[in-house]
Order: structure tokens, then C-alpha cells, then sequence
């Protein structure tokens, strides 16, 4: 019976996610993300798709974040001209997303292009440009949760409410090949039991084989208690040194995490006496959608009549300018702005101003990949490059991991434990640290068939 998966990307390592299924005689691409992190590694993006987009049949995307969508324009680009399944929370954060990534795929290639013309070499062109990310839209089927639809013939996608951002899911796949049935469900990227605003993740009790991310396979995370303790610490310490305080932020998720949490604790935090910055135009239309679904969620993040939830003082600057302003401010200011890993966007314009003054508080709240400016921050770099200028790092930097839109291995084995057939689990979306102690814990605790995704690796279901 021909219902086999093959892993093409997130194999031992979180970003790029790629997976190939076939249903007899139907192609199913599930996730189709970019590589993000080193460069080396990020040429992986513009090399061809190990199959012709012409002939895949259906395409399925777990969640809006760019390491699980990001390669869609160009799958579409290059042919594929069927539908694109997500959740419609998800499709409506993939209209503002993958434009947002073709626009920075654009600025990347013209500010290659100087370098390559002053040293005679070949003009690069984007992976895709905006233009092209708006065209994939139209393909987008929006879903809603539990609403079993026939993608493929034979074959049922069913997505279910993963709790990790907005839209995200738990995908379902079910082959029903004259009468022999089998069940493959993939993760998706799944939440934490303690996220402020987001459902618990939906747990399923059968499948005959399981794809299960790992990013924080080898921790459990702190509890959401402590890290309210450590973020009034920052701010107190912070207020007290006269500094700013940069947090590098996802714009979609975490961002969002945030604004709710200082609105709660706006209080015991002293809020009151910061400006609030949420300089991210994408941060800025995420929330919106956001606000547009916040049925989707377990708590309310939003005043009833506001895209934004009720902190007096939160500015949301939306353009250059505006931003600028933020420049001028030695203290006082609390910055979210993206990227979340600080490999882009315009958190690094705040740390070319900040990171140098021992005054100043970065608080990283989000996984950093390796390779990414944030992990070499985490990692106790001394200097760093921004635009070819070196810059002393001596600002205080705090890791706070209680405010993760992942779950942790508690997580995560408590997902995996509620097939009772305890089905063969392939591990994905992990590097080795989180990986190899999640498997042996799976083994051990669960007596359960665990693997980790090779890359290229078949796996018959
Ligand atoms: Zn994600």
C-alpha cells in the first residue's frame, strides 16, 4: 500500500521544514519552510525542490511561522498551481507574512548586489520578491479546526488546535486505500502547557506513525510564575540604571505573549513609568489579525473595541520615522521589535545603539537557532558585527524560558503519551541536544518506537 513519507528539511535541526508525502497516486507536500539561520546553510533555500512542483497534487502548512511557510511563493513560483491548506487564522497570517519575507528577500539581494558590484561579480536576483509572495495567496484554502476535508483521493486532512501561535495545528492525515486505513499526524509545532493566551494543545489518542517536533526536547521550562518574577527584576534593575530594555521578539506569537503579559502585570511591573515601543510593522498587522480571531483563544488579550490590549503607554510606530524617535531615547524605553533571532530587522538598529551600555537590559525570550547574532549573544559573545562595525556587548542580557511558544520535554512526552497504541514517532524540528534526550526519555519512559528524521529517510505508514 502506497502511504509513505519522506523528510526533506527540519531534519536535525528546527528551521526549513519540508516533508513529501504519497497516497497512491496523489503528492502531498506537508510544510514547505525556509532554511534561516547561517548562510551557508540558508544558500539551501534557491537549490530546487527535490520534486518537480508541477506534479504535486495538494500542499499542507501546520502554521504561519516563515521556517514552516516561507518556501511557498516559490513553490508556486516554479509551478504549483493547487491548493495550499492551512488553517484560515494561518492563511491570514501568511497574507502579511510571506509579502513581509519577500520584501526583506528583495533588500537582501540589492544590498548583495553592491557588494558584487564592486567586486565585478554576478547580479544575485531574490529568492522571491513580494510581488510573487502576493500572488501565492489566492491558492490558500483557509480551514477551520476539526473540519475533516478531502484534499487528495482517499485522503482527509483534519487539523486540530496545536496551542503554540495563532492558527497553528496538529496535522491529521488520514488514507483510506479501498478499505485499509492508516492515520499519519504530524505535530506541527506544539505549545506550552503554561503559554498565557493560547488553548492547551488538542491531544489524539491513535495513529499508525507520528511526526513529533523537538525543539526543546532535552528541558522543561521554567514556570510562567518565575518568569513574571525575572521580568519585574529587569524592569526594576533597568528603571534603577537609567537604561532601555530590548526584547527581540517574533512578531507573530511571542510578541503578542508579551503585550497580554504586560497588560496583566502592568502593575507589579511599574509599567507605568516606561514607553512601551512596538516597533514592528509586522508585529503592528499581526496583532490585528490576532484581534480579528481572538475567539481563537483561552484568554483575552484585547480591550473590546481595540486592536491593542489596554497599556496606556504602548506606542505602536509603524514607520522609519517614527522608529527613529526611539533612537534619541536613552532611557525609559521598553523596544519589542523583531527579528526574533536578531538576524534581521529593526531590533538591530536598537542593539547598535544599546548593546554597548551597561545600563541597557536585553531579555531573549525565544529559541535562538544556531548560527543567528541572538545564539552568539546567548552564548556569551563579547563583540558583535552590525554592518561591518564591531560593537562591545555590555548591555545585561537575561534568557527568559517561560515565555516559549514551544513546549517543553513535559510537553511533548505528555503529547506523545496519549496514543495508546504508542505508535512509531519520528522526531523533527529538533537539533541533536533536544533530540537524543527526548528519544532515549520516549524509549524509556514510554517503551515507545522512536526515531530521529534522517534526511531523505522513507518511512512507509
Ligand atoms: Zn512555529
Amino acid at each position: 500500500m502506497a502511504f509513505q513519507l519522506q523528510f526533506f528539511g527540519a531534519t536535525e535541526r528546527v528551521t526549513g521544514s519540508l516533508y513529501v508525502l504519497t497516497a497512491g497516486q496523489s503528492k502531498i507536500v506537508l510544510e514547505c519552510g525556509l532554511v534561516q539561520g547561517v548562510r551557508d546553510e540558508e544558500e539551501h533555500n534557491r537549490r530546487a525542490f527535490p520534486f518537480n512542483p508541477e506534479e504535486i497534487d495538494a500542499v499542507v502548512i501546520s502554521h504561519s511561522h516563515i521556517d514552516h511557510s516561507g518556501r511557498v511563493p516559490l513553490l508556486v513560483k516554479q509551478g504549483y498551481t493547487g491548493s495550499i491548506y492551512t488553517h484560515e487564522a494561518s492563511k491570514a497570517l501568511c497574507e502579511i507574512m510571506l509579502p513581509d519575507s519577500g520584501y526583506l528577500n528583495e533588500k537582501e539581494a540589492e544590498w548583495e548586489n553592491k557588494k558584487h558590484r564592486r567586486r565585478g561579480n554576478a547580479r544575485v536576483l531574490p529568492l522571491y520578491t513580494r510581488e510573487e509572495a502576493e500572488a501565492c495567496i489566492g491558492q490558500f484554502h483557509g480551514l477551520g479546526y476539526e473540519q475533516p476535508t478531502e484534499i487528495a483521493p482517499g485522503l482527509m486532512l483534519t487539523l486540530f488546535d496545536a496551542g503554540h501561535i495563532l492558527g497553528a495545528s496538529i496535522v491529521q492525515l488520514d488514507y483510506d486505500d479501498k478499505g485499509t486505513k492508516r492515520t499519519l499526524v504530524f505535530s506541527g509545532d506544539l505549545g506550552y502547557r503554561d503559554a498565557p493566551l493560547m488553548d492547551p494543545t488538542t491531544r489524539l489518542e491513535h495513529a499508525d506513525v507520528v511526526l513529533m517536533e523537538s525543539t526543546y526536547g532535552d528541558r522543561n521550562h521554567r514556570p510562567v510564575a518565575e518568569t513574571i518574577e525575572q521580568l519585574a527584576a529587569v524592569f526594576e534593575s533597568a528603571r534603577a540604571a537609567q537604561g532601555n530594555v530590548l526584547i527581540p521578539a517574533f512578531t507573530v506569537g511571542r510578541t503578542q505573549d508579551l503585550l497580554y503579559l504586560m497588560a496583566e502585570h502592568q502593575e507589579e511591573w511599574g509599567l507605568s513609568k516606561w514607553n512601551i515601543f512596538l516597533d514592528s510593522p509586522m508585529g503592528i498587522s499581526a496583532t490585528k489579525v490576532y484581534s480579528r480571531y481572538r475567539n481563537l483563544f483561552a484568554a483575552q488579550l484585547f480591550e473590546p473595541k481595540s486592536d491593542y490590549p489596554e497599556l496606556p503607554n504602548l506606542y505602536a510606530t509603524r514607520s522609519v520615522e517614527e522608529s527613529m524617535t526611539i533612537n534619541e531615547m536613552e532611557s525609559g524605553a521598553i523596544v519589542i521589535a523583531g527579528s526574533g533571532m536578531c538576524t534581521g530587522g529593526r531590533i538591530l538598529h536598537h542593539l547598535k545603539n544599546n548593546i554597548w551600555r551597561p545600563q541597557c537590559h536585553l531579555v531573549i525570550v525565544g529559541y535562538q537557532a544556531m548560527g543567528t547574532l541572538g545564539r552568539r549573544l546567548v552564548d556569551g559573545a563579547d563583540e558583535i558585527k552590525l554592518w561591518g562595525d564591531s560593537y562591545r556587548v555590555r548591555a545585561q542580557l537575561h534568557t527568559i524560558g517561560g515565555l516559549s511558544a514551544h513546549g517543553d520535554q513535559e510537553d511533548l512526552m505528555d503529547w506523545y503519551s496519549s496514543f495508546r497504541n504508542r505508535p512509531p514517532v519520528y522526531l523533527v524540528h529538533g537539533e541533536d541536544r533536544g533530540q537524543k534526550p527526548l528519544l532515549e526519555k520516549l524509549k524509556k519512559d514510554l517503551n515507545a518506537p522512536a526515531h530521529i528524521a534522517r534526511f531523505q529517510q522513507k518511512v512507509t505508514i
